[in-house]
């Protein structure tokens, strides 16, 4: 109390002593006072940045682990940063993938002009912003890959952050397209060709006709003459066949029962292949007929065709599926037909060729490779799809599916089993 006083006394007395020393002492009992109020203020200011720079931290953060693409930041040949997708792209972990140089993720050929965009993006030189090469994947499979590199302030230096897109959907995409497009040409193609070649085998048959007529029965020649028929007959068997292809898409559609469509299709099957012991399965979703927009006679030279390629595959003993099911795809009412044989399978080499004209691994005199091709052809005229696969339980299952039109509630076409896994086959149930 005394030291206080003893203060203060100073105080005054250096006031009195000068004016301007008071006003010293008054400011700096202001700040004092002031004081708490601005650390409180920096505090709650600083606070707020704070939360500002978590929140910002944590959307970066979301954003580059969940990127579809992979992003990685790299400088010179080191990775500095890779996110989940970049690793799972690369089939590392993404610390197996920090741990990596950049060239040991790409080919050889590509590490140079990677290099030396690098070089001249941090030389502020102009560079692509986007350009394509492939990427390593740890299996040794290459990925085709289109990199979106730019420079970003690294920890005082500066480092490239690269976006990386896998293209391999797009690239196969393409190639499909591509495929699609050449099936198209080699269609139109064979189509015209078919047209030309209409005529000059109905004349050669005719002559060949005429000239049978005019050799007698018990002449050598008489047998040659019957071998340009029988060839003829196959020459104009493969003609009708391509001529089908330039049909237009919609013409004569009605509404189709799916399972009238099966049970005379069977129908037809079983005269023509009595001799085999090919058993059939008819298989109907329960609560109703399937009814399609289409060209019935058409659709049952599709089915007809995985028919005959199904008893084919089998051979002479054997069962064969069908089964017939509506089913919702993205609110779209569609209907599938599947076909289903167990048979050895289809090979997979062959597997993705089945559809292309022309393509047939059976003997000149048995196939002519037109058949699925011609399917298919008739499939998409229906805005449909085709596509086979083998079953994982053995044998080849081929799959079309189209849009439905109704769904008639009740049983489905007199005389068909309607009963899920109905086993007996219509008519007999032999092809
Ligand atoms: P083709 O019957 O004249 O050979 P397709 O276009 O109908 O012509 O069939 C092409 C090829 O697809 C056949 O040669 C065969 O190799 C294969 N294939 C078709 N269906 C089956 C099946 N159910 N099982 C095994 N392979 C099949």
């Amino acid at each position: 109390m005394i030291a206080l006083s003893g203060v203060l006394a100073i105080g005054v007395e250096l006031a009195r002593v000068d004016c301007a020393s008071l006003g010293v002492w008054v400011g700096l009992g202001m700040v004092l006072a002031t004081a708490p109020i601005f650390v409180i203020q920096i505090a709650r200011y600083s606070g707020r940045l704070a939360g500002k720079l978590e929140r910002s931290r944590a959307l970066y953060q979301s954003l580059v682990e969940h990127s579809e693409d992979g992003i990685i930041l790299y400088r010179e040949d080191r990775i500095l940063f890779a996110n989940p997708a970049a690793a799972a792209l690369v089939g590392l972990s993404v610390d197996q993938l920090q741990a990596r140089a950049l060239s040991e993720l790409v080919p050889p050929e590509y590490i140079e002009g990677i290099r030396e965009r690098h070089a001249k993006r941090l030389r502020g030189e102009p560079t692509p912003s986007h350009y394509e090469v492939e990427i390593l994947h740890s299996d040794g499979h290459h990925i085709p890959a289109e990199l979106a590199p730019t420079v970003v302030p690294y920890r005082g230096g500066r480092a490239s952050q690269t976006v990386i897109r896998d293209l391999s959907n797009r690239r196969e995409l393409e190639a499909r397209l591509l495929h699609s497009t050449r099936i198209a040409a080699i269609g139109e193609l064979a189509s015209g060709v078919a047209h030309q070649l209409n005529n000059p085998m109905i004349g050669i048959l005719n002559m060949a006709e005429v000239l049978s007529e005019q050799v007698a029965d018990e002449d050598p020649r008489k047998k040659l003459v019957g071998h340009i028929i029988a060839a003829g007959n196959d020459a104009s068997t493969i003609i009708r066949n391509l001529l089908k292809f330039s049909r237009t898409p919609s013409e004569g559609f009605e509404m189709v029962s799916l399972s009238r469509l099966v049970r005379e299709v069977l129908t037809i099957s079983e005269k023509r292949m009595l001799h085999h012991d090919v058993a059939v399965a008819v298989r109907i979703a329960e609560d109703g007929d399937a009814w399609i927009r289409g060209n019935e006679n058409m659709l049952a030279q599709v089915l007809l065709n995985l028919l005959q390629n199904a008893q084919h595959a089998i051979g002479d003993h054997g069962q064969v599926t069908i089964n017939v099911e509506p089913f919702y795809e993205d609110d779209e009412r569609l209907a599938a037909l599947r076909v289903r044989d167990d048979g050895p399978g289809i090979p997979a080499e062959v597997l993705p060729r089945v559809f292309d004209p022309f393509f047939t691994t059976k003997d000149r005199d048995q196939g002519t490779g037109l058949g699925l091709s011609l399917a298919r052809q008739i499939v998409f005229q229906h805005g449909g799809r085709i596509w086979a696969r083998n079953h994982p339980e053995g044998g080849a299952e081929f799959t079309v599916v189209l849009p439905l039109y109704v769904r008639e509630a009740g049983p489905a076409e007199a005389g068909l089993e309607t009963r899920a896994f109905a086993t007996s086959g219509i008519g007999g149930g032999r092809l």
